[in-house]
């Protein structure tokens, strides 16, 4: 294992190809994210946001045998050499597709489950405090079917939370939850960012909730990072772009996307 800089997430001109794809998904992107940051990746489909996040636990490439190269770095472990199961003790990820990461019958089982898994005796002081943390208490012996989106989004967090790890990654909460879902999933990632010093990345489009609860945005496009810049910044920069002959043209039409819905809020940013 190795450390580099001192950040939690580093991304070094990583390149990944998908087997059997015709082409990489990522062709060089760099990225750093600082310990406490709160980033919220933006860019249209398709142009690898999803896949640049799975590199931060290692699903990229442990579990898809592409072809990887150049260097992620999460908290001082070069995932390469590093284990799905390792990586998982500091990045928690909630997927987009999150009602398939759910696998035990009850809230409780559920965000017990990696505890349990990974030794800790604590496991059911694990499973009330952070239950309690999320505001979820009570909902312990509910079965997951039996719960709306929102609260399985919750709990999906939940589990991730867990293992208490010092980053958390959340694939497009807003195209999967009603706004007022969203928030309430937003409102405890800001929590825990802002309490307990989590770092937090979150694949948004939603300039309503990058403008209220992110730090920086980071835009990926064709497989690499164009910017990553503070949000107030990023925004006037998207802004500055509408209406300029400026290229790569994908920035533009971004931009446009960002602004020709810009009031009223939200506003979707990607294609779909
Ligand atoms: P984004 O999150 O920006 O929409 P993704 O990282 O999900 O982008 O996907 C980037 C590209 O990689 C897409 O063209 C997608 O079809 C492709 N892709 C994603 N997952 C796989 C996979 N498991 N196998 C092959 N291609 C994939």
């Amino acid at each position: 294992m190795t450390t580099t800089h001192n950040s939690h997430i580093d991304v070094e001109q990583l390149q990944f190809q998908y087997p059997g794809a015709e082409e990489a998904v990522l062709s060089g992107a760099d990225l750093t994210i600082e310990p406490g940051e709160f980033v919220a990746i933006i860019g249209g489909n398709g142009s690898g946001k999803t896949t640049l996040c799975k590199s931060f636990n290692g699903i990229i490439p442990h579990f898809y045998e592409g072809d990887m190269r150049g260097q992620v770095t999460v908290a001082g472990h070069d995932v390469s050499e590093s284990s799905v199961a390792d990586l998982s003790q500091h990045v928690g990820y909630v997927f987009q597709e999150f009602d398939n990461q759910l696998v035990s019958p009850t809230v409780f089982e559920e965000v017990a489950f990696a505890p349990m898994n990974y030794g800790h005796e604590d496991y059911r002081e694990r499973v009330h405090r952070t239950l309690d943390l999320l505001d979820l208490s009570g909902l312990e012996d509910r079965f997951v079917w039996e719960l709306s989106g929102g609260q399985k989004h919750l709990v999906a967090l939940a589990a991730a939370v867990s293992l208490d790890p010092d980053i958390l990654v959340v694939d497009e909460p807003a195209a999967q939850l009603d706004p007022v879902n969203a928030r309430e999933t937003y409102d405890r990632l800001a929590m825990l960012n802002e309490t307990h010093g989590k770092t937090v990345v979150t694949i948004e489009h939603q300039t309503e909730f990058i403008a209220e609860y992110c730090d920086s945005v980071v835009l990926v496009e064709d497989g690499i990072v164009s910017w990553k810049l503070p949000v107030e910044t990023a925004l006037n920069q998207l802004e500055d772009l509408r209406g300029q002959d400026v290229h790569p043209p994908q920035v533009t039409r971004i931009a446009e996307r960002v602004l020709d819905d810009a009031r009223p809020l939200p506003v979707t940013l990607a294609d779909g």
